[in-house]
């Protein structure tokens, strides 16, 4: 049967992107081409990301732009988030993750916490001078991520926090961490909750900085948690809240992660369209061969495609429209989806060069293979989608 369109999302409304926005895209592609683009290859190979891009991105106010004014932010929302951070991926994606991944930490406060909550902990958070990490995954709860096994047990006064997160980004530098633990655990889901914890509480230990195929310019680590007292003021939401906290960040991250991709995306077929008008074979430009011409069109077009989902589904989300968490997971797997396509063929366009370290067609090829994993494989994507088609 044909998926047909409710009369609600046909009520959606078309977006435009503001003069300040474009202000914004241009202001960061400046500050992208000037100060990133010349650290991508070194920030990649070397894994190590450099603290004066971090505070350039404080004075920028680019860490801050999706906050409110009144926790000290820019004021922006997720459409100019995406705007901006197109502009970040498209010459280094290690720097796009640093204000995106601050903003997946944020997000479980800013959906779930109280009024006080977001005084306490998102002027600090926006400015930079605090980072925060998003600690959801386990290794036996991943994408089933109700499976958790991480403990939260209540004494009266404090939460007594036990358990072992994978993957965690940035955990290493992170000054607070969003934990989610299981407060019943006779409840699957319902048993959830979501907790702001110090990164500086006794018990608490960071793992091993995975050794990556692509992104070596975050980390990601386990962290073990040993008998975590965590104060009752640090719950966000209710006991049980949890899952729903975690899947509302979700719902609006995720048009990130597809922005990110088409960043990537686009810097691959840049790179690639500038090569391809140099290298010469059989007497002439190998961009005059319609094989390669053809290529070229296609993934201009997926792009094209993928950035107008991805910016329609943040616009949805920002207005509050009906079908943002459906549009996020759409604009999540078909964006990254089209970077992981993209990014082969611009390592193909390229030939043997683009396969070797001093071209960056490589490093957007291993990059791009990340986004159709993290924050939801592009399977759960699928099965968001699916779910929401078949109700
Ligand atoms: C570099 C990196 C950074 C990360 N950062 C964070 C972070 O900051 N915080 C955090 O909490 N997590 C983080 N993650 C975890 C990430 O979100 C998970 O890896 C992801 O959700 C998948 O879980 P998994 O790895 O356990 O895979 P699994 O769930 O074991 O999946 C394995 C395979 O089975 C498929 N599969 C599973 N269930 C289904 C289904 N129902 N239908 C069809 N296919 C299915 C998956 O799509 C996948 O192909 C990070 C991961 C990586 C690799």
């Amino acid at each position: 049967m044909n998926y047909s369109l409710s009369e609600e999302q046909e009520m959606i409304k078309p977006y435009s992107l503001t003069e300040e926005q474009e202000m914004i895209r241009q202001s960061i592609r400046r500050f992208a081409q000037e100060k990133v683009a010349p650290l991508a290859a070194e920030i990649e190979e070397t894994g190590h990301y450099p603290d004066e891009l971090v505070q350039m991105m404080n004075q920028q106010g680019i860490m801050g732009l999706p906050y409110e004014t009144k926790y000290n932010g820019g004021g922006g929302n997720l459409l100019t988030m995406c705007v901006g951070m197109e502009e970040l991926a498209k010459v280094c994606a290690n720097t796009a993750m640093v204000p995106v991944t601050q903003e997946l930490g944020a997000m479980p406060i800013v959906v779930g916490g109280s009024e006080e909550q977001k005084q306490s902990y998102l002027p600090q958070i926006a400015s930079g001078q605090s980072r925060i990490s998003f600690a959801l995954t386990e290794p036996d709860a991943g994408s089933d991520v109700a499976s958790m096994r991480t403990k939260a047990d209540f004494d009266g006064r404090n939460y007594i926090i036990n358990g072992v997160k994978r993957f965690i980004s940035y955990a290493d530098i992170a000054d607070e961490m969003c934990v989610f633990a299981k407060t019943d655990t006779s409840k699957g889901a319902k048993g959830v909750s979501a907790f702001v914890v110090d990164k500086k509480t006794p018990g608490i230990t960071i793992g091993k900085k995975e050794n990556k195929m692509g992104f070596r310019g975050f980390s990601s680590c386990e962290v073990y948690f040993e008998n975590v007292v965590v104060p009752a003021e640090n719950r966000l939401g209710e006991e049980g809240d949890g899952f729903k906290i975690a899947m509302k960040t979700l719902d609006k991250t995720r048009p990130l992660v597809g922005v990110i991709g088409v960043g990537l995306a686009q810097g691959a077929l840049d790179a690639a369209i500038a090569y391809t008008k140099e290298r010469k074979q059989f007497g002439q430009s190998i961009s005059q061969f319609q094989g390669l011409q053809w290529m070229m069109a296609d993934m201009a077009m997926q792009i094209e495609a993928a950035r107008q989902l991805v910016y329609k589904s943040a616009s949805v989300i920002d207005q509050g429209e009906p079908g943002g968490a459906m549009y996020g997971a759409m604009a999540k797997c078909y964006a990254t989806d089209v970077a992981m396509k993209v990014t082969m063929d611009a390592v193909q366009l390229l030939g043997g060069v683009g396969y070797m370290k001093e071209f960056p067609t490589e490093r957007y090829f291993r990059q791009a293979k990340l986004l159709q994993i993290v924050e939801g494989t592009n399977q759960i994507q699928r099965v968001v989608i699916a779910h929401q088609l078949l109700k």
